[in-house]
């Protein structure tokens, strides 16, 4: 770190990669496994977070738009990717000539990433998307015959090669749901037909992080693991982090701004929606929404200061939120830390709580931390582990 301490900062653990890459193998072990690493992984670093992974056996990296994966080929990465959220337009050219597979969910998405290879000299790679249920992105089954028959036509004029058949979970973090099974039945269908009418594709894939954790049928060729690589339970229902047998990776802490003593009746924050019970001592916490901190989490966000758990007081306003610690001493001062949330081992908050506090999922707290928040990568290079070989830096292929 540089010798200014951080207002706020994102400490992320590329050993906990490592490690929840290795653990989500164990889990699916006769699967290959993808990184998931779109919206710059989960707020973690998408480059950074990509190299530990493939490092500790990511055989692929999986992105949402061409962008992302483009820029981990910019980035030196030789890795498989596919990436998934395209429009018309897109850089499908780009793709194509960076060993980029694409997905294609739909009539218009081949259409143009055929005129891109011929275009390029090349053979597209591309994976067919089924809608086996989710309702979101893929083909329906019942346009699934037109756009298989459509892309055997193409492999015949040489402009794409069907690497993939895949499809994605509505309710896999809700074990047991009825959709669950219903898509897994659909997907083998679509599969079965799209092989009996030609295609071989290396993978096929549906399952997500809980899916991986819950479902081993549905681990089929490959697992596309996003949350869980960080180390983040995917839903309170399948357990924290810990009982799943995972790290989180990034911590998330802020150097108090200011301590100061406050009479009691006063108002806390914008709105006054805190107001002091009795004389009481604030610290200032420079951290707000424009960071990432949910001002759903106003007066419920929990954060380790002085070696205890307080709770935000009031609004969290842009740039800053308040904690109010109480009367007496509280031997807390300005450029101490206040840890927001981390693994949870030492006794602060995790991303989960953060979750609850907010109501939404811890998804969406990992991957909100705003680009105002530096990233300070923690075990860069990989810690010798004894017994193993030699730990290339970045896998080449
Ligand atoms: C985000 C995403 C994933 C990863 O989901 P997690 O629950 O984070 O593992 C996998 N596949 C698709 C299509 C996605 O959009």
């Amino acid at each position: 770190m540089n010798e200014t301490p951080p207002r706020v900062h994102a400490e992320i653990d590329l050993d906990a990669v490592r490690e929840n890459v290795r653990a989500l193998r164990a889990r699916a072990p006769r699967s290959e496994l993808m990184a998931v690493v779109k919206a710059d992984g989960y707020g973690h670093g998408a480059v950074a977070c990509a190299r530990a992974a493939v490092e500790a056996g990511a055989a692929w990296l999986g992105t949402a738009t061409p962008q992302e994966a483009l820029a981990l080929r910019a980035a030196g990465l030789r890795t498989p990717v596919l990436c998934w959220l395209w429009t018309p337009g897109g850089p499908w050219r780009e793709a194509v000539e960076a060993d980029v597979d694409v997905a294609v969910s739909g009539m218009w998405a081949l259409d143009e990433v055929r005129a891109a290879a011929r275009a390029a000299g090349r053979t597209a790679r591309i994976q067919l998307k089924a809608d086996t249920g989710l309702g979101r992105n893929g083909c329906q089954p019942a346009d699934w015959a037109d756009l298989v028959g459509a892309a055997i036509a193409a492999e015949a004029e040489g402009t794409v090669k069907v690497t993939g058949i895949w499809s994605h979970f509505a309710c896999a973090d809700e074990p047991g749901h009825p959709s669950i099974q219903l898509q897994l039945a659909v997907f083998r269908d679509m599969l079965a037909y799209a092989e009996k009418e030609g295609v071989e594709p290396e993978v096929r894939h549906i399952a997500n992080s809980p899916a991986t954790l819950t479902l081993p049928e549905s681990h089929f060729d490959l697992v596309r693991t996003g949350l869980a690589i960080y180390g983040v339970s995917p839903a309170p229902e399948l357990g924290t982090a810990q009982q799943l047998g995972l790290r989180p990776a990034m911590t998330l802490k802020a150097s108090v701004a200011l301590v100061k003593e406050a009479p009691a009746g006063h108002g806390v924050s914008y709105g006054h929606h805190h107001v002091t019970s009795a004389a009481t001592t604030l610290a200032l916490v420079p951290a707000g929404y424009a960071d990432g901190i949910p001002r759903h989490a106003s007066g419920r966000g929990p954060v380790l200061v002085g070696g205890a758990v307080r709770t935000v007081a009031g609004r969290v306003a842009m740039d800053q939120f308040v904690v109010d610690l109480g009367s007496g001493d509280t031997g807390v001062r300005a450029g101490d830390e206040a840890v927001l949330f981390g693994p949870g081992e030492r006794g602060e908050p995790t991303a989960e709580d953060w979750a609850q506090a907010s109501d939404t999922i811890a998804y969406e707290i990992v991957t909100r931390i705003g680009a105002r928040v530096p990233r300070v990568y923690l075990h860069e290079s990989e810690s010798a582990r004894p017994g193993d070989g030699p730990g290339g830096r970045i896998g080449h292929g």
